[in-house]
């Protein structure tokens, strides 16, 4: 049975999860150095407004039960989809981890020896890992009853999309030049095939 406290329970287990699969990325990248960083002000407002919409306020929501003014009737049926999009995001984003091995980064960042990942899911799409914050987002938004935790998670990760994305793209370009041009040309951003 699907219950408000089991949503808000699945919700969070995803995120434990999501946790899980970045950790040992994240410490490998510890150790190989950068040449070159993008990692500014902007950069670091972006990550931060990210964190507050899938992180900071449906916790808020799932914990305190803050906002309570904005909270809408649960429906189950509405709960039992959110678990599609989540186990999508989840898949994609340790997939996407384990395609870009080595080049992975928080930031927009050139590793030593990075390398043009055109395998795996990044065949199909240039940014997965950014398509799983929006099913991340979308599982938010079917899972947690109330319109602001609802919709926090897809306006955080559009306001990240949005803010990152040309900037990535214009760094890959400088850095593979007609290699990434040509990459471009066969590939779609977010959706394979459609976007
Ligand atoms: N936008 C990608 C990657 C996110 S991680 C995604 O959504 O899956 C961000 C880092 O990945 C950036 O620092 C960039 O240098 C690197 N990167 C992005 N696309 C890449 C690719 N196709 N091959 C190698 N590195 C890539």
């Amino acid at each position: 049975m699907m219950t408000q406290m089991s949503a808000a329970l699945v919700w969070f287990a995803g995120l434990i999860g999501w946790y899980i699969i970045r950790y040992p990325f994240a410490r490998r990248a510890k150790k190989i150095r950068v040449s070159k960083s993008l990692f500014d002000w902007r950069e670091s407002s972006i990550l931060a407004v990210a964190l507050l919409g899938l992180l900071v306020i449906p916790a808020a929501y799932a914990l305190i039960g803050f906002p309570a003014r904005l909270d809408r009737p649960f429906i189950p049926a509405v709960a039992w989809l959110g678990l599609a999009p989540l186990c999508a995001a989840l898949w994609l984003f340790r997939r996407s981890h384990v395609d870009l091995g080595r080049n992975w980064s928080i930031s927009l960042e050139i590793r030593e020896q990075h390398a043009l990942v055109k395998t795996g899911v990044y065949r199909f799409i240039r940014h997965p890992m950014y398509t799983s914050f929006f099913l991340l987002g979308l599982a938010q938004m079917l899972l947690l009853s109330n319109w602001l935790a609802d919709a926090s998670g897809l306006i955080g990760a559009g306001v990240f999309y949005a803010l990152r994305v040309r900037r990535e793209e214009s760094l890959m370009l400088e850095c593979f030049g007609n290699d990434y041009r040509r990459y471009m040309g066969h590939t779609k951003q977010l959706i394979p095939w459609i976007y």
